[in-house]
C-alpha cells in the first residue's frame, strides 16, 4: 500500500509528465502487475486504463522475451535503473518495438515498485533495418561487382576500392589506399581523365570517359571510367568522387581486331588487280586504285564527281541500266564485255559484274571492271600462232612442190652447160640463182618442221657488209643510198648466218620498197648493255601508221600488190632464235627497226 500511497502523492504533482508524456509509462507493484499506465500506454497496449490495472506483467510480453523482461524487473526491484530492448504484445495480439528503462521506486528506502517507460521504437527499428538491408545490398553490390568502384576525395586521394581491384588490377586495397588515383594512368591519357575529373567536379554532372590504367604487373588495360560526385545534401558540396571504372581491353580488342580485318579488306580492294567502283543509284561513291589507273584519272576525285553512266560507252547504256537493277533488287550479274570511255575520251575494252553490297550501312553495288586489253591481245597472239601454223604447212607444200621441178631443171642446166659453150656466162649466174631459190625454199620449211640450226661465230660488219653487197644492186636502182655506222670494229656474235642474212635483206627490201622515189637507209650498229649489240635500221620512206604497225609479223599481212607478209613473221622468229629482240617503230618520215642481239663473250672486245 505503500505504493499506491506514493502514487497518490507524486503522480498528482507530475501528472503531466505522467499523463501527456508521448512515451508510455506505466507501474507496475513488486509483483509484476501494472498498478497504473499512462494514456500513450493505453494507446499501445490496447487496453483500457481499468483493464490494465492488475495485468500481469508476462500477459504483455511474448513467451520468448518474457525472461529477459523479468530479468531486469528483478534487478529493478533490487534498485538498479535498467535500460533494454524487447518486444511487447498489445492487446490485438501485435507486436511492438520498445526500448524500455525500469526505474526502482523506492519510498522510505524501500523498493515499493517499478516505473517502466517505454518508447515505441518499431518505426526506429524499421527504418534501422531498412538502412541496414541498404548497406548490405551496397556492399554486396560494391563487394561483387566486376567494375571497379572507387572513392577519391576532392584532392584525388583514393577513400576506398571494391575488392575486385585485385582482380582487375592486381593491387590490394592497401596498396591503393591514400595514393593519388591520376599515378595509376598511363601518362598519355592523364590529361583526359584529369580534365574529365575537374568537369564532372565544376559541373557536378556523371562524366565518362575512357583511359588506360597500369596493373601491378606493369602492363596497362584501357578502361571505361564513370565518375559521378556525391553531394552533400545540405551544403551542395562535393563530398567525393566515385567512380565506376570497367575493364574494356577484351572489347578494345575486339574493336582493333576488325578493325585490323576492315583494313585487310580495304587493302585487298584498295590493291586488288580488278577495278572495284561502288556505287548507289547513279553515283559513284568509291574507286579504287587500280580504277582510277584504268580510267586514266591521276586523282580518284575526277572519277568519283562523274555518273555511274559516264564511264560507260553511250552504246552500252541501256545494257548497263538494265543489269544495275538486276544487281539493285539483290542478284549479282555475271561478267559482260563493255566499252567504257576513259578520261581523256579513248575507249577501253572491260568485263564488267556486279554485286549487291552494303556500303556504309546502305544496300549499293559493288561493280568489278576487269581490263581484257592484255587477253586480247594474247588472243590475237594465238590466233597469229594458229596462222602461222598454217603457213608452215603451206610453205611446207610450196616448198616441196617447188624444190622437185627445181632439181629437174638444175639437172637440165648441168646437161645443157657441157654443150652449150657459148652461153657459160649465163649458166654461172643462174646457177647460183637456183642455189639461193633452193636455199630460200629450205628457210621456209623451217616454219613446218625447224630444223637444227647451224650457230657459228660470226664477224656482224662483214656478215651486214655482204647483205649490203647484195642488196645494193636494187637499192641503187631505186634511188636509195645504203649508209653504214659501225661504232666499234668487233661486234662478234654467234648465229646461223643464213637465217641472220634472211632478216636483214627483208628489212634491207622493205625499206627499199618504203622509198619507191628515192631516199636513204642507215645501219647503225653499237654496243647495247655490256653484252648485247643493238642494231638500229632506219628508212626515210613512207612509213607506216598505227594499225599496220600493229599487225607487223602477222602471217601474210602485206600493203603491197605482189607482197607476200611473209617477211617481217619470219624475220621475228629467226631473231627470236638467236635469243634477241626486234622492234619496230614508224611515223610519215620513215621507219626505225631495232634489232638487239646477244654477243659472243670471248670474241668481244
Ligand atoms: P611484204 O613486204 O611482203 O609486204 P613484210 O612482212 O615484209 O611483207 O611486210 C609487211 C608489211 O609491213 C608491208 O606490206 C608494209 O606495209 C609494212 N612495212 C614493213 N616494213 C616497212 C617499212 N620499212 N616502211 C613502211 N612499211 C613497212
Ligand atoms: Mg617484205
Amino acid at each position: 500500500m505503500l505504493l499506491i500511497k506514493y502514487l497518490d502523492d507524486n503522480i498528482s504533482r507530475c501528472e503531466t509528465l505522467f499523463n501527456c508524456n508521448k512515451d508510455s509509462m506505466f507501474i507496475l507493484d513488486i509483483e509484476g502487475h501494472v498498478v497504473q499506465g499512462n494514456p500513450a500506454f493505453v494507446k499501445i497496449s490496447g487496453y483500457a486504463a481499468e483493464e490494465a490495472k492488475q495485468l500481469k506483467l508476462q500477459f504483455l510480453f511474448p513467451i520468448d522475451h518474457v525472461n529477459k523482461v523479468f530479468h531486469h524487473f528483478h534487478k529493478a526491484v533490487l534498485g538498479q535503473f535498467q535500460n533494454f530492448d524487447c518486444k511487447m504484445t498489445n492487446k490485438g495480439g501485435i507486436l511492438v518495438d520498445l526500448n524500455v528503462t525500469n526505474i526502482p521506486i523506492s519510498v522510505e528506502d524501500q523498493i515499493v515498485g517499478v516505473c517502466v517507460v517505454a518508447r515505441d521504437i518499431t518505426e526506429l527499428k524499421r527504418k534501422k533495418e531498412e538502412v541496414r538491408k541498404i548497406e548490405e545490398m551496397q556492399r554486396i553490390l560494391t563487394d561483387n561487382v566486376l567494375d571497379l568502384i572507387i572513392s577519391t576525395n576532392l584532392q584525388g586521394e583514393i577513400l576506398y576500392v571494391s575488392p575486385s581491384c585485385e582482380h582487375i588490377l592486381g593491387y590490394t586495397s592497401d596498396e591503393v589506399i591514400k595514393q593519388n588515383c591520376l599515378t595509376f594512368i598511363h601518362p598519355d591519357d592523364t590529361k583526359k581523365a584529369y580534365m574529365n575529373r575537374k568537369k564532372c567536379l565544376s559541373s557536378l554532372e556523371n562524366g565518362r570517359s575512357c583511359y588506360r590504367i597500369r596493373k601491378k604487373d606493369g602492363n596497362f588495360i584501357w578502361v571505361e571510367s564513370l565518375c559521378k560526385p556525391i553531394i552533400d545534401p545540405e551544403t551542395f558540396h562535393v563530398l567525393e568522387v566515385v567512380s565506376v571504372i570497367r575493364d574494356i581491353s577484351k572489347q578494345t580488342k575486339v574493336e582493333e581486331d576488325a578493325k585490323k580485318i576492315e583494313d585487310t579488306y580495304r587493302d585487298l580492294v584498295e590493291y586488288s588487280p580488278d577495278a572495284v567502283f561502288i556505287a548507289r543509284g547513279s553515283k559513284i561513291l568509291f574507286i579504287n586504285e587500280t580504277g582510277a589507273k584504268l580510267l586514266g584519272a591521276t586523282k580518284k576525285a575526277d572519277i568519283l564527281k562523274k555518273k555511274i553512266l559516264d564511264i560507260f560507252h553511250p552504246d552500252y547504256h541501256e545494257m548497263a541500266k538494265k543489269r544495275n537493277s538486276i544487281v539493285s533488287s539483290g542478284d549479282a550479274t555475271e561478267f559482260y564485255e563493255y566499252k567504257l570511255i576513259r578520261l581523256d575520251g579513248t575507249v577501253l575494252i572491260a568485263e564488267v559484274k556486279g554485286i549487291p553490297t552494303i556500303f556504309k550501312n546502305k544496300p549499293a553495288r559493288h561493280i568489278i571492271f576487269r581490263d581484257i586489253t592484255e587477253r586480247k591481245k594474247t588472243q590475237e597472239l594465238l590466233l597469229n600462232s594458229e596462222k602461222l601454223n598454217v603457213a608452215g604447212q603451206l610453205a611446207a607444200g610450196i616448198a616441196h612442190e617447188v624444190r622437185n621441178p627445181l632439181t629437174a631443171i638444175k639437172g637440165f642446166l648441168q646437161l645443157m652447160e657441157s654443150q652449150a659453150d657459148n652461153n657459160k656466162p649465163y649458166f654461172g649466174i643462174i646457177q647460183s640463182e637456183m642455189d639461193r631459190i633452193e636455199l630460200i625454199l629450205s628457210e621456209l620449211l623451217v616454219l613446218a618442221k625447224p630444223h637444227e640450226l647451224k650457230f657459228e661465230i660470226v664477224d656482224l660488219i662483214s656478215l651486214i657488209e655482204s647483205v649490203k653487197t647484195l642488196i645494193d644492186t636494187q637499192a641503187i636502182m631505186n634511188g636509195v643510198h645504203i649508209e653504214t655506222i659501225y661504232n666499234s670494229k668487233n661486234f662478234t656474235i654467234k648465229c646461223d648466218q643464213n637465217q641472220l642474212k634472211q632478216v636483214f635483206i627483208n628489212i634491207l627490201k622493205n625499206a627499199i620498197e618504203a622509198m619507191p622515189t628515192g631516199g636513204t637507209v642507215t645501219i647503225e650498229l653499237k654496243k647495247h648493255s655490256f653484252n648485247k649489240v643493238k642494231l638500229i635500221i632506219k628508212d626515210t620512206g613512207e612509213g607506216m601508221p598505227q594499225d599496220i604497225l600493229r599487225r607487223l609479223g602477222e602471217p601474210f599481212f602485206t600493203t603491197k600488190e605482189d607482197g607476200t607478209g611473209l617477211g617481217i613473221m619470219i624475220s621475228k622468229q629467226i631473231v627470236e632464235n638467236h635469243d634477241g629482240t626486234i622492234h619496230f617503230w614508224s611515223d610519215q618520215k620513215g621507219t626505225i627497226i631495232e634489232v638487239i642481239l646477244p654477243m659472243e663473250k670471248h670474241k668481244q672486245v
